[in-house]
């Protein structure tokens, strides 16, 4: 298993791989290591929690076992835990889960820490931060989505922001450490109000993959828009 686990000082970048180059697939991964990608986030989608197809596990296996970074399956589907073991096997170091895609959401994160894998669930941007209140302590992730799922290229909502500074404050009352991720709508502009709010890992789609410049300066320069996040905690 890749470990995910790193300084909560630190920045980590995601590189949304729905947005990679697939018929250079194992390039675009190649360039993707060598640009310092902490995590790839890879969408699945069912057509019914939203109204789009993405990722399977035969192409995230292929992601998992031809690339060091450690990868992140966010599942964008109805009644998750259907699905948890057949991903269980595609070598993903983390799993996210949307809360309001099941009436079992503390037994799906459970199972997932049962098969040894880190436990994340993702909030839409419709969705209270309350619903987050009884489940935060099992989670490693919480993936605040900035637009709703389903398809590229959505504006960034900006009262992103208070949700992601509400989970951060409640997380550090909890004296836990909680990577926050943000979901859509990253640029260097937004990826730096969302990090001063608290968040810690910024997946980039459009600002990774269709910059016009390497994956290496692109993932540098939403690096450096970043402000780190101070934490009591290291
Ligand atoms: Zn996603």
């Amino acid at each position: 298993m890749k470990d995910f686990t790193t300084p909560m000082s630190k920045v980590k970048i995601a590189p949304s791989i729905i947005c990679a180059d697939f018929g250079n697939l194992e390039k675009e991964l190649a360039a993707l290591e060598r640009a310092g990608a902490d995590l790839l986030h890879a969408d699945v989608m069912d057509g019914h929690f939203v109204q789009n197809f993405a990722l399977n596990p035969t192409i995230i296996h292929y992601i998992c076992s031809h690339s060091r970074i450690p990868v992140e399956v966010h599942l964008v589907v109805e009644e998750p835990e259907r699905f948890i073991d057949l991903f269980s096997t595609v070598g993903a170091s983390i799993i996210t889960v949307h809360v309001e895609s099941t009436n079992n959401i503390v037994r799906v994160i459970n199972r997932i820490k049962q098969l040894g894998i880190k436990a994340s669930v993702a909030i839409n941007p419709a969705t209270p931060v309350g619903h987050l209140d009884y489940i935060l302590e099992y989670l490693d992730m919480v993936v605040v989505m900035a637009v709703n799922p389903g398809f590229r290229g959505q504006v960034f909502l900006a009262r992103t922001v208070d949700k992601i500074e509400a989970i951060r404050n409640l997380a550090t009352r909890k004296k836990q450490h909680l990577d926050i991720e943000v979901d859509g709508g990253m640029n260097e502009r937004t990826a730096q109000s969302v990090c001063r709010a608290g968040a810690n890992v910024i997946i980039g789609g459009a600002a990774i993959f269709d910059t016009g410049k390497s994956r290496e300066e692109s993932i540098r320069r939403l690096r450096d828009a970043c402000v780190p996040i101070k934490s009591s905690r290291e």
